[in-house]
């Protein structure tokens, strides 16, 4: 819009000239010292997005409020009381304060003046309360997605991951509930104060797309997975059948291909499906598994079924248990295997097991290896896993939710050699490949089991006789109802980079985190917990100086526990980075640094690495 007309109005106002142009909506309260009072006009442009005052068409929106906003604002500029239009001009990108103007002498009451009666009532709509309606429409809601849109692209989007900002603002849980006021009311909220909620909501969240949030196996704010997940949310859908979401049901089915394809499976045949993150993946493989074993599970339930048994690693995800607990298999049936000293299965272990609860009676119907574990990020040997799978008819699957995606680099694929022998993976592409979260698979190299397994041919939505071909309808082999498409988000990303794109990003982080781990290698302080580390969590000790060279007191395995827990109050209270520590049976506590953005640079490593040092110094 033209600046001249925002201003003109503004500026007659101000001289109190030509007042009866203007439509006072609320009362134009003029009581206290206006020659002195430093009263502010608004952000004057377009772009203007204070909580405190709007612009639109020839409008004036003002409130005292902005005053505190403006003084508090570096680029703050005192206009002369006869503000000339031209002065106008150069503070327009910027919020100004000039005295004698757009007053009102309380804080609460606003002035708001229009040339025509028109805006006048589309600003009395804007500031008025939010509508109970569930429906958008331009006049209520447009200015207040756009405001609230742009509060997210300024404050999460790009403030929420410049490494000048910090990763998160702590505050205790009192204190967060006196900051934000989270309780409920029955009446309606206004625009402004709805706002307020999106800016808080950011201030106090922690910024995970951040680049020195390095906390967990996911992490970075793709922007094309953003846009993916916007769409998502514009749209509202759930992918049960292709009546309701066709343009999504495709999607699904090409990427899962596309995914099988680069597990190797052949042609990329099989089924697949999106699941609610990596654990319930794992659920629906043991789930397979078990009706593969024996299919009158479905009908019969747990009575038809012997003592099933399953092997994984100790160093596995706790889904397994969890999910062999909720699926009724009973955590005591999950056998954990050793690993060795990389953190991988141990195979002679792995065949005494199953040895042995073929001797108990019971019936081992499943290993689950795991292909970048959680903690450590050691990788399972496949094909030997695969062998005895193989010799005793067990299945075989492979969680690798974290480690899935250097499948993506012909460099690390090997790591995850004879995935393609499995008969189930889990893959998440919101870890290593930085999809927002969540989107997870289940990848199988058998069409048909899911939808055997899970279908109850629901006739209210999965009519048979429609008038296209039912074979799209592909929620029946979920258990879930509504779904979520999950795969908007990753198949844009994938659009958006080509495989090449994510190939690229693979070794990206690899490098860098074979930078990191060479560095801390060779600093005084650090130490390794598995010298080798295999994916891009590392996990390492910081020795302050206090304890080097300390190693034979009885009491350093206690101090060194207790180091890491205080580092990382540091670097939460001051919002520097965000590192996560925990013990590993025996082991005190360390801390597993995880890179999986590939936005960070060889100076971050640096920055991460001499950020451990700040903090641990005088421990
Ligand atoms: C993260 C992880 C899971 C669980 O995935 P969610 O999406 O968090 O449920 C399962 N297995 C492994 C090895 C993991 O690292």
């Amino acid at each position: 819009m033209n600046n001249q007309r925002i201003l003109k109005p503004l500026y007659q106002l101000t001289n109190h000239q030509s007042k009866s142009k203007f439509t006072p909506l609320l009362p134009f309260n003029t009581k206290g010292d206006r020659q002195g009072s430093h009263v502010t006009a608004a952000y004057l442009s377009r772009r203007c997005l204070s909580n405190h005052g709007i612009c639109i068409n020839d409008s004036v929106v003002a409130t005292r409020g902005i005053t505190k906003k403006i003084t508090n604002s570096r680029k703050s500029t005192t206009m002369p009381a006869n503000g000339e239009l031209d002065n106008f001009y150069e503070v327009l990108e910027e919020p100004a304060s000039y005295s004698d103007a757009v007053a009102s002498s309380s804080d609460d009451e606003q002035v708001v003046c229009s040339k025509n009666e028109e805006t006048t009532k589309k600003i009395s709509q804007y500031t008025a309360k939010a509508t109970f309606e569930s429906m958008p429409n331009r006049r209520d809601h447009e200015d207040f997605i756009r405001k609230a849109v742009e509060i997210i692209l300024k404050d999460a989007v790009f403030e929420g991951t410049n490494r000048k900002n910090p990763v998160l603002n702590f505050v205790n849980p009192e204190e967060l509930e006196s900051l934000i006021n989270f309780k409920l009311k029955s009446t309606p909220g206004s625009h402004e104060e709805l706002l307020g909620i999106v800016k808080d909501t950011i201030q106090y969240s922690v910024k995970t797309g951040h680049p020195y949030f390095v906390n967990q196996l996911f992490s970075s704010l793709d922007p094309y997975g953003l846009i993916g997940q916007w769409l998502t949310d514009s749209l509202n859908p759930t992918v049960y059948t292709y009546e309701v979401s066709p343009v999504f049901t495709l999607m699904e089915e090409t990427v899962l291909k596309e995914m099988r394809q680069i597990v190797g499976f052949k042609n990329g045949d099989g089924d697949g499906i999106f699941c609610p993150g990596g654990s319930m993946a794992n659920g629906y493989a043991i789930s397979c598994a078990r009706y593969k074993f024996m299919p009158e599970i479905k009908q019969k339930g747990l009575h038809a079924l012997p003592r099933l048994v399953l092997f994984t690693s100790r160093d596995a995800h706790y889904s397994i248990k969890k999910l062999s607990s909720f699926l009724g298999i009973g955590t005591d049936n999950v056998y954990a295997i050793n690993t060795d000293e990389k953190g991988k299965m141990d195979m002679k272990h792995l065949e005494e097991e199953v040895e042995r609860s073929i001797k108990e009676g019971g019936a081992p119907f499943m290993v689950s290896a795991t292909s970048g574990t959680t903690v450590i990020g050691a990788f399972d040997p496949l094909e030997k896993i695969h062998e005895i799978c193989q010799k005793y008819g067990m299945w075989m699957h492979v969680d690798a939710a974290w480690g899935g995606g250097a499948l993506m680099s012909k460099k690390h694929r090997y790591l995850l050699k004879g995935i393609e022998k499995a008969d189930s993976v889990t893959w998440n592409p919101h870890k290593l490949l930085t999809a927002p979260q969540q989107c997870s698979t289940l990848l199988l190299k058998q069409d048909g089991i899911l939808s055997a397994m899970n279908s109850a041919n629901a006739t209210y939505l999965f009519q048979k006789d429609k008038f296209y071909d039912t074979k799209y309808d592909i929620g029946d082999k979920h258990i879930q109802c509504g779904r979520r498409p999950d795969v908007i988000k990753f198949w844009f990303m994938w659009k958006a980079k080509g495989t090449s794109g994510f190939e690229q990003h693979i070794d990206k982080v690899f490098e860098n985190a074979k930078f990191f781990t060479d560095t801390i290698r060779e600093r005084e302080g650090f130490e390794m917990v598995i010298p080798e580390p295999e994916c891009t969590n590392i996990c390492f000790w910081y020795v302050p100086p206090s304890l080097r060279n300390r190693k034979s007191d009885p009491d350093y395995q206690d101090k060194l526990h207790k180091v890491a827990p205080k580092i990382k109050e540091k670097m939460m209270r001051e919002g520097t980075m965000m590192v996560t520590y925990q013990p590993l049976r025996e082991t005190p506590n360390f801390f597993r640094i995880v890179f999986q953005s590939s936005g960070l640079n060889k100076s971050d490593m640096t920055y991460l690495i001499e950020e451990f040092e700040r903090l641990g110094r005088d421990l």
